[in-house]
């Protein structure tokens, strides 16, 4: 037997998103957060660069190659300068001028220096300083290791959501439900970014009903460190913005030809420039220039953790790949975080707001997923009180759970492992930096075929629901490229 349980509010995911959507709405009432695995395991835990700050409305946009939701641009861009300023009063220590005045960096595309950042730790002081707020906050409780596998809904209408805890099946039911579970970067075989991102969020969207869209826009960002884990170590855009040069196998600059800002064009022109380079041999970025003081200041954890890996900073040009970085498009929300499902609310990363277009503005993502998630005030008048979620709850919950014996689970849990792995090795090979009309067609069969194996998967395991989550939204990216046939932003097609 299920067993059910009634909150307030049930919040998906403990990065930006989700964390300041729960801050926000612990003035309403009690806000349960789960998570997949440890609170910080995120890609807002991994943010180097920093925070876009300031007026950038006209970068935004010819990032994103016009096809960016204006309204959602003004949104972010207004209520910008009011983030930083929340997180600062929370406690973030961004790096400060001796006389005060916060300290602006340049990165891709933007036309002057207006990144806020803490040093290049900037995501995870974030993620510590939110993560700190919402533990001492009483109306906010965290379940961490509770997967959410599937949402439950009625008449498009969201109710709760079903969640694994030590894999056993429990219904929760609240007056809203806000997905933040962040990207897709997992889908592919070369990414940055960290296990957790799976698409989880937006394939559950999806299957209940809600729309997606823009999800053909994959972000590849252009160096990520050359070198054989997953996640990859990003080599942030930062590096480049403090002058870091890209070179090819034969030591020679050729970002200047390409794009008038060279090393800083947007990143779909700087991915696939590396990318065919890459076919001549290796690609390097070299910061040597620099003093090592300069360096060690500025980048100390990057400087650190290309370090444990074998390569100094200060000292050689760095190898460099592109990876899958960013996903511009998902659940379709409005300018308030609400989906095409009643009482279902998407930010952050798998949300798609319209901001980034065809192609993300280098340190918008931070931006973006706490200037609409602080929208959820303004809907909280609208949604059912507690006593009709309670009043409605099905007073038959009871689903069977499947049981395998441990060596069927074994075999299960390899399979799908193996079958993620194809996933991510198609999803690079066909649906990725350049695609092509017959890749495209190649790899919806293959996505296809996967999609049956799967079915006989079905098991209340995190491996089991993943894997299932990641074809389904494999899936949706592969069709969505297929339907734009003409290149726009990170869709690249060459015929
Ligand atoms: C290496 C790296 C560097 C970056 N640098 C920058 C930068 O400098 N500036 C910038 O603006 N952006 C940057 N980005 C992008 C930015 O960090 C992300 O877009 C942003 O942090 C996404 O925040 P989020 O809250 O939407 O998702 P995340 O921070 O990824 O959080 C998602 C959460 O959802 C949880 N979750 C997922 N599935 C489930 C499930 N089924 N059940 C329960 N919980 C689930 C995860 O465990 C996690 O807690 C960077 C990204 C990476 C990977």
């Amino acid at each position: 037997m299920q067993q059910a349980k009634v909150f307030d509010f049930i919040v998906v995911g403990s990065g930006i998103a989700g964390l300041n959507s729960a801050l926000t709405l612990s003035s309403f009432g009690k806000v349960l957060i789960i998570t997949k695995g440890k609170s910080t395991d995120s890609s807002t835990f991994l943010a180097q660069g920093g925070i876009a700050a300031d007026s950038h409305q006209q970068d935004t946009v010819a990032a994103g190659y016009n096809h960016n939701n204006i309204k959602a641009v003004k949104q972010l861009v207004k209520s910008g300068q009011a983030a930083i300023e929340k997180l600062s009063h929370l406690g973030v220590q961004f790096d400060k001028q001796k006389d005060g005045n916060l300290v602006s960096s340049y990165e891709a595309a933007h036309s002057y220096p207006r990144i806020v950042h803490a040093t290049d730790f900037t995501g995870r002081e974030i993620e510590k300083v939110l993560i700190a707020n919402v533990v001492n906050n009483k109306n906010i409780t965290i379940w961490e290791d509770t997967p959410a596998i599937e949402l439950i809904t009625n008449n498009n209408q969201c109710d709760g959501i079903k969640v694994l805890m030590n894999n056993i099946p429990y219904t929760l039911f609240s007056r809203a439900v806000v997905l933040a579970t962040g990207g897709v970067g997992q889908l592919y075989k070369l990414t940055t970014n960290p296990l957790i991102a799976t698409g989880d969020g937006i394939a559950m969207a999806y299957k209940a009903g809600a729309k997606i869209k823009d999800m053909e826009f994959i972000q590849f960002h252009p160096t990520a460190l050359l070198y054989d884990t997953s996640p990859l170590l990003l080599l942030s855009e930062a590096l480049r913005g403090e002058g870091a040069l890209l070179f090819n196998s034969t030591y020679k600059r050729f970002m200047q030809k390409i794009h008038p800002l060279a090393e800083l064009a947007p990143r779909d022109v700087v991915s696939r420039a590396i990318f065919q380079e890459m076919k001549k041999g290796n690609v390097y970025l070299d910061i040597r220039f620099k003093t090592k003081n300069f360096i060690l200041k500025r980048f100390p954890n990057i400087s650190h953790e290309l370090k444990k890996r074998g390569f100094d900073l200060i000292m050689q040009p760095i190898p460099i790949t592109p990876a899958a970085h960013f996903l511009c498009g998902g659940i379709k929300t409005d300018l308030y975080g609400r989906t095409t499902i009643k009482n279902l609310f998407a930010y952050g990363e798998c949300a798609a707001t319209g901001v980034h277009g065809a192609n993300r503005l280098a340190s918008n993502s931070l931006l973006e997923g706490m200037v609409f998630s602080e929208q959820i005030q303004y809907c909280v008048k609208d949604l059912p009180p507690k006593s009709n979620v309670v009043k409605s709850i099905p007073r038959d919950t009871a689903t069977i759970i499947p049981t395998l014996n441990v060596d069927t689970l074994d075999k299960y849990v390899i399979q799908s492992n193996e079958i993620k792995t194809q996933i991510r090795e198609l999803m690079w090979q066909y649906v990725g930096i350049v695609r092509t009309t017959n890749g495209l067609t190649t790899a919806q069969k293959k996505l296809r075929k996967l999609q049956k194996e799967i079915k006989i998967l079905q098991n209340t395991r995190t491996s089991f629901f993943e894997v299932e989550a990641m074809v389904t939204v494999a899936l949706l990216i592969t069709k969505a490229a297929q339907k734009r046939e003409k290149s726009l932003g990170t869709h690249y097609v060459n015929e």
